[in-house]
């Protein structure tokens, strides 16, 4: 089968490998979907910690169920199932406590695991153990289900934000994963007006035409702080999510918060550059509550199925590219351009 394995920094190759075969304890899919995402780009270009190369690539993945483990009980072949990508070990501090998405132990599909850039892929025992392959509602689509994890992520940041009807909310960075982010905030939280920032005028009109946020505000050409201000009429804004890697979309974050305003540091910072200048009292005289996020547990990405399939919070319009499997690396230079909103393989 195909397999897109990455061997080093700038030395991905999609090649020929044998069939994964089904252990007892594990699940086989046939991979239908695998979405890209920012996370995809970066790894090619840098490698990550958590990968021995080589392995296969791709962490956003649906398929049908295959084959099916002797030891492994509620699963038949025919099913249709989404995975997990962060995968909590069960049993640490954190995990017991219920806060699987910051379990110290977590391990990753795509990185110790083999991923979703491929014809199949075998559900390991760490990910069934903790309930991470989840059924796909009838009424959603495999491109929709792959979708399902970076929408879990932004579930997990959302919950910890405390969203109330009306509130304002500023989306810094215009990807999928800002899309996905006004979605939520409307569609679960009946938030009010949202704003969405970006400094590529190109991806701002792109995912501006499918959320449709109240206004945009292109960084590039007017201050950010200063226009949240005037559309808030100089109260600021309730909650900020910076859904970017970008330094400066933090510090303007704080800088624009309303009085108990909520912030969520969505995004990773830059590992050689990841520091901020916080002015302290801002944070304390506005009483500002500053959130980290970090991936989603498994049951964030059954809430995120559900919600698609209900058509709280759609997707299916955000996927806007399908590639073949053979042009995995096209699709890689699609999302690294931002010319697509979500860009899904379909082996
Ligand atoms: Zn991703
Ligand atoms: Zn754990």
């Amino acid at each position: 089968m195909k397999a897109l394995r990455f061997y080093a920094p700038e030395d991905v190759r999609l090649e020929d490998v044998p069939e994964p075969e089904c252990g007892p304890d594990e699940v086989k899919l046939k991979v239908k979907a695998c979405s890209t995402c920012g996370t995809d780009v970066k790894i090619f270009y840098n490698g990550h910690q958590n990968i021995t190369p080589p392995a296969t690539m791709g962490h956003e993945i649906a398929g049908e169920v295959v084959e099916v483990g002797a030891n492994v009980s509620g699963w038949t072949p025919g099913d249709r199932a989404q995975v997990i990508a962060a995968v909590p070990c069960g049993e640490c501090y954190e995990c017991k406590k219920g806060w699987m998405a910051v379990c110290q132990n977590q391990t990753s599909v795509g990185y110790q695991y083999d991923g979703g850039f491929a014809d199949y892929i075998i559900i390991p025992r760490q990910v069934l153990r903790v309930d991470g392959l989840n059924r796909i509602p009838d009424n959603v689509g495999y491109d929709e289900a792959s979708a399902a994890e970076p929408f879990a992520c932004a579930i997990n940041a959302q919950e910890l934000l405390g969203i109330e009807e009306g509130d304002t909310v500023v989306v810094f960075g215009a990807g999928p994963i800002g899309c996905m982010h006004i979605r939520i905030a409307r569609g679960v939280h009946r938030c009010g007006p949202v704003y969405l920032v970006d400094v590529n005028a190109d991806r701002l009109k792109m995912s501006a035409d499918a959320v449709q946020p109240e206004e945009t505000i292109d960084g590039s050409q007017v201050d950010v702080v200063d226009r949240v201000m005037e559309l808030t009429g100089g109260r600021g804004a309730d909650v900020i999510i910076t859904a970017t890697a970008a330094n400066i979309t933090q510090e303007q974050a704080i800088a624009m918060a309303a009085r108990n305003g909520r912030i969520s540091f969505f995004g990773g910072l830059p590992k050689t550059n990841p520091t901020i200048t916080c002015d302290s009292n801002v944070v304390h005289y506005r009483q500002l509550h500053i959130h980290g996020a970090n991936g989603s547990a498994p049951e964030h990405n059954k809430r995120a199925l559900e919600y698609i399939s209900t058509g709280q919070v759609p997707v299916k319009d955000l996927i806007t590219e399908h590639i073949p499997l053979d042009r995995v690396l096209d699709a890689f230079s699609i999302v690294k351009a931002g010319e697509a909103i979500k860009v899904t393989v379909v082996p």
